[in-house]
């Protein structure tokens, strides 16, 4: 029997559901005035100013707009870290709800307003039931959006984990099409790196009845985009999934003349650091060596997106076994298939083991980035008890547990 109505059993339970009612309204007013990457300056300042009237340590301005909410209990070694992101999209609102976008062509359409609102729940929750002993740090980042230079990445790049050493590192995202509540983890590799490329050709313009005088940009781009077909076929290890995508293809600008210049644009999915490395490597040798046989030169600009998000097994098995018990075992789905979608969290597990789950937002959602998704509110009262026990859990005994990734 499902137990959605009751998260974190009968102990807490009014505790929960009450602090889940506030934070109700907290996501529904961060919905309503929704900020983009770096600009999130009415959120962090709402979420420091809670987290000071509940007594965390609070650091502002943590990569931008960032806040890290600290809280120590006990004499215990081991910390714990939890990280939601902030930051909304420049998408305009379809959804016609009372708590809708009141800015033009901004809105939450990826349930970051839920994330932020179910971690300072669990930080409301941990702070009057003090169940653990240890270090909690909170860590709320900004632009997790972007693709390039984010919040994510400018946290771990100034030192976060220096800062705010943690011992693991959980996050969380709400998934449409997943009843209310439920959870999706997996061991191992879960979401893919998604990096960009953009390749320039500069060969030699002139009259399309001249040919022989020119170097033809069009050619050499058309060669291009056929011969980076090979490189998932010929150069990955056929078991690892790959994406080598030419999303642009441009040049030219009259039927009778001969482009002289011509831009490609990549798109490149992976799930391992290997397959990465490969495909970038592959895909710069291949191009050069195509305008250079051409009698062109190519130049490229590999713009490096999000890394693979990698899960420790450990730590996984920790958030699965926690998921069950606050949801019920028949909800959790700790060996869900990968994603093709990227996250920056990643760069955080780059630095410490740790795991990142899904929530479910309901089966009839729409789906994220889309103008007519809600954050689900239901998933209120399961992710403020599920963060609530994975402190508890984690910090029980005052030592951190042992994660798969470590070594003595
Ligand atoms: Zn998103
Ligand atoms: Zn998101």
């Amino acid at each position: 029997m499902s137990r959605t109505n009751e998260p974190g059993g009968s102990r807490n339970a009014m505790d929960v559901a009450t602090i889940a009612e506030e934070m109700r309204a907290i996501r529904r007013h961060l919905h309503q005035n929704p900020e983009t990457a770096f600009s999130e300056f009415g959120t962090s300042a709402l979420v420091a100013s809670r987290l000071k009237d509940w007594g965390y340590d609070v650091t502002e301005g943590v990569a931008g707009t960032g806040v890290v909410g600290t809280l120590r209990i006990g004499s215990g070694r081991a910390s714990i870290g939890l990280r939601a992101d902030m930051d909304a999209l420049r998408i305009t609102e379809e959804t016609g709800l009372p708590h809708a976008s009141v800015k033009d062509g901004v809105m939450h359409a990826c349930g970051h307003d839920g994330h932020t609102a179910m971690l300072l729940g669990a930080a409301c929750n941990l702070a009057q039931t003090r169940n653990f002993t240890g270090t909690v740090h909170l860590f709320f980042q900004p632009a997790e959006e972007i693709g390039h230079d984010s919040g994510g990445e400018r946290m771990v790049k100034e030192g976060l984990f220096e800062r705010f050493p943690c011992d693991a590192v959980f996050g969380m995202h709400t998934h449409p099409g997943l009843p209310v509540g439920h959870f999706l983890t997996k061991a191992g590799p879960f979401m893919a790196a998604a990096d960009k490329m953009v390749i320039t050709i500069d060969g030699v313009g002139g009259h399309a009845g001249r040919p022989h005088l020119t170097v033809d940009a069009a050619v050499v781009a058309a060669g291009i985009g056929m011969a980076l077909q090979t490189i998932v076929a010929r150069n990955v290890n056929p078991i690892e999934p790959a994406v080598v995508t030419v999303g642009v293809l441009q040049a030219g600008t009259v039927y009778n003349a001969v482009a002289g210049t011509a831009r490609l644009e990549l798109s490149i999915r992976s799930f391992s650091e290997t397959t990465r490395q490969r495909l970038c490597t592959r895909i710069r040798d291949m191009v050069h060596a195509q305008a250079e046989s051409y009698g062109a030169k190519a130049v490229i600009d590999w713009l490096p997106g999000y890394p693979v998000l990698v899960n420790d097994a450990t730590a996984a098995a920790l958030a699965a076994s926690v998921a069950r018990e606050v949801i019920g075992a028949d909800c959790v789905d700790a060996d869900a298939a990968p994603m093709m979608t990227s996250e920056d969290f990643a760069y955080m597990l780059q630095q410490r083991p740790g795991c990142f789950l899904r929530i479910g937002n309901g089966v009839d959602s729409k789906a994220v980035h889309n103008p007519g998704y809600d954050f689900d509110d239901q998933c209120l009262p399961v992710g403020i008890a599920f963060w609530t026990r994975l402190v508890e859990r984690f910090l029980e005994q005052g030592v951190a547990p042992r994660m798969a990734d470590r070594t003595e």
